[in-house]
């Protein structure tokens, strides 16, 4: 892609509407960034952009910034239905996000990891075994260093792990990922996707390019991973925690075993993973997996899971104050994520639920509140709506804020119990983002009287 003296539109200005932005300009675009938050919530970004020379348009889309563009980069958390940018479409220009930017000047080859959950460790993992394994390995998109930043830093050896979502996935059109793999598909974002079929045919886009030397990874456990499998084009292989599969990993016998083209070898026992949770153990087969189609032997991979710790917020242990467990899964924003977490633990647990509701059904928790909680304590805008879905299940506490529940669940709990933050749903009604609401809790915890 040549961007000399082309036009290029940027729109919204997330980290990695920033990075493209700069890219772009520093490859010599004549670069236009549009977000339509005022100009005071941008006050970090813009002098950024105004020192390399860059147009900005804050507080609105304007008509006129969308047209003659030889390229429009979109950030993912713009919709892709956004009015200006139909337009843009119906006028014949091009519109890419910011991953397919990046693929178009990454050299190496990419593994792209995606799903409803688990995304984060598995892609923080995968990154840990290809680098034991002695490859050159870089690590981002969606986790946190954006796809476009890592292409100064890549060579053609630079194995790229990349983390995308389905708001990510919608504006490709060239990425080919080596390896491929779509975790799991549960009810997410639909407030964006409006269906799961939008939603999951969105996650399907990261095998669409893919060819027959390619890989697609897939959970057998999941149906929805099972019906993607007739239209991919790459060699597909299948984790699955509870049965065998014919290519793939699995478990037998408490063993993790991997079998390609009609051999198998063990990689390592099941006890020897750090995580926590029958769904980290799907993370892990997942990661093995994708480590072994890339080239990693049986013994890095199983010295790197052993040497693997939680990423922070996704069940992480915080602390044991007078025999009660506390654990911070923050980055629990979905109700699946929030099952995950309560199958992790047989009982005695009091849970922390709420926050900015994303359109969810609560009801599905009304078994395990049942069966696992003893207490839940409700905060945020989700309160009300929570409440009204799993009435009956368990006592209820309307706690409102962090501050109370945990000073709540700490007055309520007997050694032995569990106090867990797992909210199943997002934070920006009370905090800057999940890790500031898993920051805020930690930091009560912490200052609980010993
Ligand atoms: P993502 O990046 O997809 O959000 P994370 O690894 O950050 O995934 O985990 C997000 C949340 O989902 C955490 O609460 C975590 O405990 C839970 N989780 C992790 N892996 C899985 C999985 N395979 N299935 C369901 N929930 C999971």
């Amino acid at each position: 892609m040549d961007l000399a003296n082309k036009r290029v539109l940027v729109v919204g200005l997330g980290r990695s509407g920033v990075a493209s932005a700069l890219f772009l300009q520093a490859h010599g675009a004549k670069v236009t960034v549009s977000d339509s938050k005022p100009e005071a919530q941008l006050r970090e970004e813009i002098p950024v952009l105004l020192d390399h020379g860059i147009a900005v348009e804050t507080g609105r889309h304007g008509e006129r910034t969308f047209q003659n563009q030889d390229l429009i980069v979109v950030s993912p958390g713009v919709p892709i239905d956004a009015q200006p940018l139909v337009q843009a479409r119906a006028l014949g220009e091009t519109v890419i996000g910011e991953v397919e930017l990046a693929a178009e000047f990454l050299a190496g080859p990419v593994v792209a990891i995606t799903g409803s959950n688990g995304k984060t460790t598995t892609t923080t993992l995968v990154g840990e075994i290809l680098a034991k394994s002695g490859m050159k390995t870089l690590v981002g998109g969606n986790i946190g260093t954006p796809a476009i930043s890592l292409v100064e830093k890549a060579t053609p050896e630079t194995t790229i792990v990349l983390e995308v979502s389905s708001f990510q996935l919608e504006t490709i059109r060239t990425f080919r990922p080596k390896v491929a793999a779509v975790l799991n598909v549960t009810p997410d974002h639909l407030d964006r996707h409006r269906t799961f079929e939008a939603y999951a045919a969105a996650k399907a886009r990261v095998f669409e390019n893919q060819q027959e030397q390619d890989f697609a990874l897939l959970n057998a456990d999941d149906p929805t991973c099972v019906s993607m499998a007739a239209s991919i084009k790459a060699q597909v292989f299948w984790f699955n925690r509870k049965r065998e599969v014919d290519q793939g990993a699995f478990v037998r016998q408490g063993t993790v075993h991997l079998r390609r083209d009609g051999m198998e070898h063990e990689v390592m026992p099941v006890s020897e993973i750090p995580l926590k949770g029958a769904h980290n153990v799907e993370n892990v087969l997942a990661a093995i997996c994708t480590a072994e189609l890339m080239g990693c032997r049986p013994e890095s991979i199983r010295a790197a899971v052993r040497e693997f710790k939680a990423v922070e917020h996704r069940l992480q242990y915080v602390a044991t104050v007078r025999g009660v467990e506390y654990y911070n899964d923050s980055k629990a924003t979905n109700v699946d994520a929030t099952i995950k977490a309560l199958e992790s633990f047989p009982g005695k647990i009091h849970l922390i639920l709420g926050g900015k509701d994303k359109g969810s059904d609560y009801t599905v928790l009304n078994g395990l509140l049942r069966e696992r909680v003893k207490f839940v304590y409700t905060i945020g805008a989700a309160a009300e709506k929570i409440q009204k879905h799993i009435a009956g299940a368990t006592k209820i506490v309307s706690s409102g804020a962090m501050d109370n529940a945990v000073a709540q669940a700490t007055a309520n709990a007997q050694p032995g119990d569990i106090v867990l933050l797992a909210p199943a749903c997002a934070s920006f009604d009370q905090f800057q983002n999940y890790e500031h609401r898993g920051r805020v809790f930690k930091e009560l915890v912490l200052a609980l009287p010993k």
